[in-house]
């Protein structure tokens, strides 16, 4: 007999063939020219658009949507990539509901914004297709080293490399893109569109990307200070925080971040396994990527425990939604307490929690969820690229410390930007908006140099 969204364990191909590539399909289809058109027909091209600046890479959006209004996507796409290099990638992923459309003006009057990450993917795609835009400047003779090919180094190595640097990013992955292609949900991104963007952005020429090569371990910053001119520090956050209970080591309790990338690197979501009845921890956008990628798989169960209340959780209110459309339970104010299971996870035990003083306990109220899969998204963190001492940098907490232009101390010539810094929102667009000013920082700095 076929295995079933009911069959116990953790397996793959619960779900009928054809029914993985609808539940993968696009989440926000393209728009057509006439749809196109109709959404741009809503802006008022405001004057002092708040749309403009509730986007962290400030793209002028009332003029892109005005360019597409008149009959010309691909200057729209120019003004957006502009400002984003990644545009393509943003009008995708951005969390727009939290952003540029929680500002716009028509959001506040009708409660329906234009939609202006659709409008920005249609004006991004009609440029992507052909040949890449922008050239190179006169070579500088200057070069910078790049580490980390994710959005903030690669928007970081575009931009030097427009400007007329000679750019080399060290990545520690065999492939390049960081959480556009190993995070960002499937169905955010389909169709290997993070690969084809990379190609696209590095075709400017003069960037080189040099993967399986992790600064710290098979190269040290010390030697990046020496060989380059400036080097850029772009690598995220590479560490999951611990679930530090009983039974948390039990085979079948993984890092959602694992979980998830296996599934973007899958070329068949019917060949993965899941779990029945998978148990989700954490509330942000990891969780709920994790949470409705099981459904999706085929899980017959998947229940999200966040350990405050709703309106704490990092995951805006429409992923919140997305979770429940997809059948998701979302149980809030409960901590796991135990994990059990003979020799592989078989539930865990929750506690409904109690505020003591500043901090969150367990309280006495308990309840257990089945479980075959235990899905972890409770944080991430910085991994350090050094451990010397001579070589360190200055942290604000478990993050690198930034001053303007995304400059680090001690060292001069030592910029960041991106999730690994303590700055901004943890989103793509920041991190493309981080890296392309250090970009300028650095450009400045060493033309200052003369
Ligand atoms: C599951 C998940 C889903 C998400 N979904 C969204 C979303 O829908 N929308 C959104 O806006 N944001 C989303 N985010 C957040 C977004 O992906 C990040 O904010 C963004 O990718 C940060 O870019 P970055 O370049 O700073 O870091 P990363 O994308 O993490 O890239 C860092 C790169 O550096 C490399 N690296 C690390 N250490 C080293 C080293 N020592 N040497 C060389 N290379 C190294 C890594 O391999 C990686 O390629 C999501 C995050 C996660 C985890
Ligand atoms: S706030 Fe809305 S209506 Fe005003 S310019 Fe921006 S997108 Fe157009």
């Amino acid at each position: 007999m076929a295995d079933t969204q009911m069959t116990p364990g953790v397996i793959a191909g619960r779900l009928p063939p054809d029914a993985y590539a609808e539940n993968f399909a696009d989440l926000h289809p393209p728009l057509d020219r006439h749809e196109a058109a109709v959404a741009a027909d809503r802006c008022y091209f405001c004057h002092d658009a708040p749309c403009i600046t509730a986007c962290p890479t400030d793209i002028d959006i009332p003029l892109f949507i005005r360019q597409i209004s008149t009959g010309t996507p691909e200057s729209a796409a120019m003004t957006i990539f502009d400002m984003n290099i990644l545009g393509g990638m943003c009008a995708r992923v951005c969390p727009t509901e939290t952003l540029c459309e929680e500002a716009c003006v028509r959001e506040a009057a009708e409660g329906k914004p234009v939609e202006i990450g659709r409008l920005q993917r249609y004006a991004t795609d009609t440029l992507m297709d052909r040949p890449h835009p922008y050239t190179r400047a006169k070579p500088t003779g200057r070069t910078v080293a790049v580490i980390g090919a994710g959005p903030a180094g690669l928007a970081c190595a575009h931009r030097l490399a427009m400007l007329g640097h000679g750019v080399t990013v060290f990545e520690a992955r065999p492939k390049s893109g960081g959480l556009n292609e190993y995070g960002i949900a499937s169905y955010k991104t389909p169709d290997g569109f993070a690969q084809k963007e990379v190609e696209w952005l590095l075709s400017i020429s003069g960037i080189t990307i040099r993967h399986n090569k992790q600064v710290g371990r098979d190269i040290s910053l010390a030697t990046l200070r020496k060989d380059h001119d400036a080097v850029f520090i772009g690598i995220g956050l590479g560490a999951t925080n611990a679930l530090d209970i009983e039974g948390s080591d039990l085979p079948g309790v993984e890092d959602a971040v694992d979980f998830i990338a296996r599934l973007r690197q899958s070329d068949d979501p019917a060949t993965l396994p899941i779990g029945r009845d998978v148990v989700v921890i954490g509330g942000g956008m990891t969780a709920v990527d994790a949470a409705v990628q099981s459904r999706l798989l085929g899980a017959q169960t998947v229940t999200m425990v966040y350990r405050r209340e709703a309106e704490r959780m990092n995951a805006s209110l429409f992923e919140r939604e997305l979770a429940q459309t997809n059948g998701v339970r979302i149980i809030t104010g409960a901590v796991p307490v135990r994990v059990t299971g003979q020799n592989r996870v078989e539930a865990v035990e929750f506690a409904y929690a109690v505020q003591d003083g500043g901090a969150l306990r367990p309280g006495p109220d308990r309840f257990t969820l089945p479980a075959d899969q235990v899905l972890r998204a409770i944080g991430q963190s910085m991994v350090p690229i050094t451990n010397d001492p001579a070589d360190a940098i200055e942290q604000d907490g478990a993050s690198l410390h930034t001053g303007p232009g995304g400059r680090t101390t001690p060292h001069g010539y030592v910029f960041a930007g991106g999730d690994c810094t303590a700055t901004g929102e943890n989103l793509t667009v920041t991190a493309v908006a981080q890296g392309r000013d250090a970009a300028m920082e650095i450009h400045a700095t060493l033309m200052g140099d003369g």
